[in-house]
């Protein structure tokens, strides 16, 4: 799939994942619209998701802005995605404070933009649109 030329802040979820770059999103069928979208057709490991809720609770739009910041939930879920796909959510958040989310999301769009111009999943690590590796 060619990266999108406007990308919805939709695609950004609260705990720093770039749905962007996701596997879910990037599928050609049942593609999923992003955490942060209304739209019902989320995958149920996220649909579950605590943090969504933690955020809620916290009435903060992002884990980065809230007071207990970096928390235990979201240091273990920095350590898997560290651990399994290179990605820090943590350094995520702090980026997304830092600069905002319109910027964030503009550097995650290059980041996760293959030459070929394809989109790059962050979790198979794989060019969606020519395969290759990252
Ligand atoms: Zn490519």
């Amino acid at each position: 799939m060619k990266m999108p030329d406007e990308v919805p802040e939709t695609l950004i979820a609260p705990c720093g994942v770039t749905c962007l770059a996701c596997y879910v999103h990037l599928r050609e069928k049942k593609s999923c619209s992003g955490c942060c979208s209304l739209m019902d057709d989320k995958p149920s490991h996220c649909a579950v998701c605590t943090i969504r809720s933690c955020v809620t609770a916290h009435h903060v739009t992002f884990c980065a802005e809230c007071e207990d910041f970096p928390c235990v939930t979201i240091k273990q879920m920095d350590r898997r995605y560290r651990d399994r796909y290179h990605v820090s959510v943590i350094e995520n958040g702090r980026r997304r404070r830092m600069i905002g989310t319109e910027a964030f999301l503009k550097e995650e769009k290059a980041r996760w933009t293959c030459a070929c111009g394809g989109a790059i999943s962050q979790h198979d690590q794989v060019c969606t649109e020519c395969g290759k590796a990252i």
